[in-house]
């Protein structure tokens, strides 16, 4: 039978160890973390091959009186917490008492570190636990701590490190997180010799997130600031169209402390659905404040897992938070004209100019033989439009009906020169809702439309671009989610549909759903199924089209139920809506424009395309040189 042993200190200490100090990156972070709740300001850290030779911290913070230095470096031994109630109520970073313990148990380590109150700082040395050196020194206040030589008592563990570039990267994304949490502290970081990132501490998250993820992210960012039900959602996310392809941009800081939380991540994720392209990420910094005593950040040594008491509150918070920056704070995206580089003559006098004409070789004019312009054969203004089955033109559809005034019709309202219309014509051309919401709002004037599919439009020092499905497919969807009634039509002749795999399963698990929202649906087997009924306000030409479209958007997302309702009204509404190419009215564009340039909520079509690009005129005159 095996004999018990009690494994003497210095290899219990080493076990131990393993759990705090994976890699260097882990005593940047325990030492970072100590120098943060020390009340520093500045934090410098600087590594040497990945942080396996060499590391140093130094901060400005509240050092560590001579006496306490040794029992700083024993296991358990912290000034964080004294009795079993405080671990309820963690506000510091560090609280468990074993990180300088850990290091110095698989390193080399060396502190210099000194309190206002002390004429005289502490030079300490221990190495693999076992102290070395003790004794007084001149040094400024705070502490530096320097862990060399990792691993070079557990030659195993050293095998499990990662090449010196790997590591040295790991540590950087530690300080990156630690930046972005605490803007008030100003960061710098050295890795062999090189300064790769510094903060400026000026207290702003978006100059540490400047510093931290650069100028283009930066640029993309709008603030986010909401207190609901206890919870304080604070921080910066990136505008819908500005979604990444991937996660990396993501942080998300509990009570100050980096953490990995699903339920905040998916929150914030939720409030972008509808708004950012289906399969990109939203860039996110974003600081969360809740009660202590509702988390527990005690589930992980790494401490990076945390455990909510009220998941939904979390939730629900972070997700109106986000939802209302992105409602507030998105503008649209820009159409960025940069100035011509050949505006010569702009920085010549007029006489430098002549002077230039004069130089140029004068071209011999030849008689030019006379061209006989025939007049263009005149097309009619309305082409013909594409009509529904029950044969009402598009733009009679009750969402687009204009209000035309009885002496007109809508091809002579087509055919009236674009012109600013004043405030009485608008009550009189437009539908009485829009004038009620948005006569308080800036002025809209009509441009024209370009191709029959892109709409321009000025409002206030902008010419705004409108994709016109895409903006008519955003504002139908907006209605059918807040209406939630849909009318059904019945097929007169039922159409058999043949899906795929996926897509046919998709279907025939949401046929009573479907049926909800005006589609009547049997499965009919063999991947096929028979539609007896859609939605009113679609062409019923196109039931074979629509249940396709339906089927394609179920089956590329979740099991979520909102989820699915939210397919069926995409699909609903991008093939109800108008289609780019077809021909509109100028009151139909005028009052798209009005609705998507008064209403945030129109800034994206259910898939995350734009609906409308801005040029603004300020560019505008930069580009043509009236500024510079
Ligand atoms: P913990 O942070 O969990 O308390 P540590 O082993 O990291 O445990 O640190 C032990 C103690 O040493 C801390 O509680 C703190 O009092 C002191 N200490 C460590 N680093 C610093 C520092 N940079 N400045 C001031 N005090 C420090
Ligand atoms: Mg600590």
């Amino acid at each position: 039978m095996p004999k018990i042993n009690v494994l003497p200190k210095s290899i219990a200490e080493l076990i131990a160890a393993g759990e705090v100090v994976e890699r260097p990156a882990s005593i940047v972070k325990e030492a970072v973390e100590n120098s943060i709740d020390a009340g520093a300001t500045h934090i410098t850290v600087e590594i040497q091959r990945g942080g396996i030779t060499y590391i140093r911290i130094t901060d400005n913070g509240c050092g560590i009186a001579g006496e306490d230095v040794p029992k700083a470096f024993l296991r358990h031994a912290t000034s964080k917490i004294k009795q079993a109630i405080d671990l309820d109520s963690i506000s510091t970073l560090g609280f468990r008492g074993e990180a300088l313990a850990a290091t110095s148990a698989v390193s080399r380590v060396e502190m210099f570190t000194k309190t206002a109150d002390e004429d005289f700082g502490t030079h300490y040395k221990i190495e693999g636990g076992e102290e070395v050196l003790y004794e007084e020194v001149g040094c400024p206040d705070g502490t530096t701590l320097i862990v060399r030589d990792l691993f070079y008592n557990t030659p195993a563990r050293m095998k499990f490190l990662k090449k010196d570039v790997s590591e040295g990267t790991t540590v950087s994304a530690i300080i990156e997180r630690q930046a972005l949490s605490h803007p008030e502290i100003a960061f710098k970081l050295i890795r062999d010799g090189k300064q790769t990132l510094s903060t400026s501490g000026d207290g702003k998250l978006a100059s540490a997130v400047y510093s931290v993820l650069g100028r283009e992210i930066s640029n993309t960012l709008i603030p986010v600031d909401l207190a609901f039900d206890g919870v304080k959602v604070k921080g910066l996310v990136c505008k819908p169209v500005a979604c990444r392809a991937s996660r990396a941009y993501q942080f998300t800081f509990l009570n100050g402390r980096y953490v990995q939380s699903g339920t905040i991540t998916a929150a914030t994720e939720q409030a972008y659905k509808n708004s950012a392209m289906v399969g990109k990420f939203p860039v996110f910094v974003l600081s969360v404040e809740i009660p202590f005593e509702t988390v527990d950040v005690n589930v992980h040594p790494a401490k990076t897992q945390v455990r909510f008491s009220d998941e939904k509150r979390v939730f629900t918070a972070v997700y109106n938070a986000v939802k209302n920056a992105i409602l507030t704070g998105d503008t649209r995206p820009e159409i960025s004209v940069t100035q011509p580089k050949h505006n010569t003559f702009l920085h010549m006098t007029t006489e430098q100019y002549r002077q230039t004409a004069v130089s140029l070789p004068v071209q011999e004019t030849k008689p030019q033989p006379k061209v006989e312009i025939k007049p263009e054969p005149t097309k009619p203004i309305a082409e013909p439009v594409r009509l529904k089955a029950d044969n009402t033109p598009f733009f009679l559809r009750e969402e687009f009906k204009p209000n035309v005034p009885e002496n007109k019709t809508v091809v002579d309202i087509a055919k009236e020169p674009v012109k600013e219309i004043s405030a009485e014509e608008k009550t009189e051309y437009m539908p009485q809702q829009v004038e009620k919401e948005y006569s308080p709002k800036e002025e809209i004037k009509l441009i024209g439309e370009a191709f029959n599919t892109y709409i321009a439009a000025q409002k206030g020092e902008s010419i705004f671009l409108i994709d016109k499905h895409a903006a008519h497919e955003r504002i139908l969807f907006n209605k059918l989610k807040s209406d939630h009634i849909i009318e059904s039509q019945a097929l007169l002749i039922p159409a058999s549909v043949k899906l795929i795999g996926d897509e046919y399963s998709a279907v025939v698990n949401n046929l009573d759903l479907l049926a909800e929202y005006g589609f009547e649906v049997e499965d009919f087997g063999n991947e096929s199924v028979m539609v007896r009924a859609i939605p009113a306000m679609l062409d019923k030409q196109d039931a074979e089209g629509i249940i396709i479209e339906a089927a394609k958007n179920l089956a590329e997302k979740g099991n979520v139920s909102l989820e699915r309702i939210d397919d069926i009204l995409h699909s609903v509404a991008c093939k109800a809506a108008i289609k780019a190419g077809y021909i509109t009215s100028d009151t139909e564009r005028l009052n798209l424009a009005i609705k998507v340039l008064n209403d945030n909520e129109v800034m994206y079509c259910p898939h995350g395309r734009p609906v409308a690009f801005e040029i603004k005129k300020y560019n505008l005159e930069k580009y043509f040189g009236r500024i510079q």
